[in-house]
């Protein structure tokens, strides 16, 4: 007999009928000889909703309240799908965060694990009781309701498989799994049978869309093997483990687009110790979150120095920047939006020369311009307009082998 814990978001779980189609499955999984432990994200639109709510009543709502009123939106969900189970005939009980042993520090809306005693959920489990844990949710030691950040029922599950010991932790979605690219550019794209932890976390337009990056983090640092797969179909998904020497072979996993990217360049900066710490504090004060950065070598004591953000943030760059270049005695700034991020990734790219000059001779013939390079041991990419974005994605795509 197997240990399982099954996840199953929101869109998963959004309707009654979805939710009676998730019991049923939950009961395939336990009827095929298993134990299941299955953790339920609020059906969707409802967390959305409850924000939207306490911002109707309150400009900052308090945090500890807010936590006590997000919690319910997997509260209904664990009920439903236990209710749903046992109008089916099985037999589920629903527990809480706090009733499933879950305890957190006592960050309000952003709650860290601190640790789980799954107690309750194994005296459950013995009984040969289906067990549906809430997400998202814990219990400070203070005995306060707390959460775990957006997407974070993905880490409830994660870290209860790890705490569990659970010889499986499947993660349901809306998708089929992680794709070599996203197959709305990419008409080629094939679904990933396996891929490494650190490549689900670089491919951050395909990962975090299917998974909150900080439960990728936990299942690495807790080698939790993970299957990502669709609730509403039978075919086996993306495995996300630890890289094996196979996985080596293949110099490129997949193919990401960041869209809505800005570039902003601030010219003739003083080439001085101390400046570049100064700039990138203000505008980490100003609470914009820098991607890329590049910085020219200098010629006549000043230097051009050149980063990436989201096109989100230029309204907050324009107002800001203007005193920051004045301040350290820069010449002045441009910021630009209509570009986008392009990236191949793949551990197989550290046994493997030559990555970099293909993809650009690739871009090259056809005549993309590329922007801004940046790389990582795993990860190279490249700034290009927005405009042609998709097909440079198409074709470093199928220049790398990875198409049907
Ligand atoms: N319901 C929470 C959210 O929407 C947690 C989750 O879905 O994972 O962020
Ligand atoms: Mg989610």
């Amino acid at each position: 007999m197997s240990l399982i814990v099954q996840k199953y978001g929101g869109s998963s779980v959004g309707t009654p009928d979805r939710i009676l189609n998730v019991a049923r499955r939950i009961l395939q999984a336990q009827r095929t000889g298993n134990q299941v432990v299955a953790v339920v994200s609020a059906m969707s639109g409802v967390t959305d909703n409850l924000i939207k709510l306490a911002g109707q009543v309150a400009p900052q709502p308090t945090e500890r309240e807010m936590d006590v009123l997000l919690a319910t939106g997997e509260q209904t969900t664990i009920a439903l799908t236990a209710m749903a189970i046992n109008g089916l005939g099985g037999r589920a009980v629903s527990l809480t965060g706090a009733q499933a042993g879950i305890v957190t520090d006592g960050v309000h809306t952003k709650a860290k694990i601190a640790n789980i005693t799954p107690r309750r959920i194994h005296t459950f489990l013995d009984a040969r009781s289906i067990v549906i844990v809430a997400g998202f949710q814990g219990e400070s030691l203070e005995g306060q309701i707390t959460t775990l950040g957006r997407g974070g029922s993905d880490l409830t599950a994660i870290a209860l498989a790890a705490a569990i010991k659970a010889d499986l932790c499947q993660i349901f979605t809306d998708v089929d799994g992680v794709y070599t690219c996203d197959p709305r550019i990419v008409r080629n794209a094939r679904k990933i049978p396996e891929i490494s932890y650190d490549e689900m976390l670089e491919m951050a337009s395909l990962g975090s869309k299917v998974m909150q990056a900080r439960s990728v983090e936990f299942a690495k640092k807790f080698r939790v093997i993970f299957e990502v797969r669709s609730s509403f179909n039978d075919q086996p998904g993306t495995l996300v483990k630890e890289e094996t020497a196979g996985m080596e072979k293949v110099v490129i996993r997949g193919v990401s687009v960041d869209r809505k990217q800005a570039k902003v360049t601030i010219s003739h900066v003083p080439d001085k110790p101390g400046i570049a710490s100064r700039i990138f504090s203000e505008i980490a004060a100003i609470n914009v979150n820098v991607d890329m950065i590049v910085q020219n070598v200098s010629a006549s004591g000043t230097t051009d120095i050149s980063f990436t953000t989201l096109a989100d943030e230029l309204p907050k760059i324009e107002k800001h920047l203007g005193p920051i270049v004045e301040e350290i005695g820069a010449k002045g700034f441009s910021a630009q939006g209509g570009i986008a991020k392009l990236s191949v990734v793949g551990i197989g790219m550290r046994s493997h020369s030559g990555v970099a000059a293909k993809m650009f001779e690739l871009l090259g013939k056809a005549d993309i311009n590329i922007q801004m390079i940046s790389t990582s041991e795993i990860k190279i990419s490249v700034i290009v307009d927005e405009a042609r974005v998709d097909e440079g994605a198409n074709i470093v795509h199928a220049g790398f082998g990875l198409n049907v």
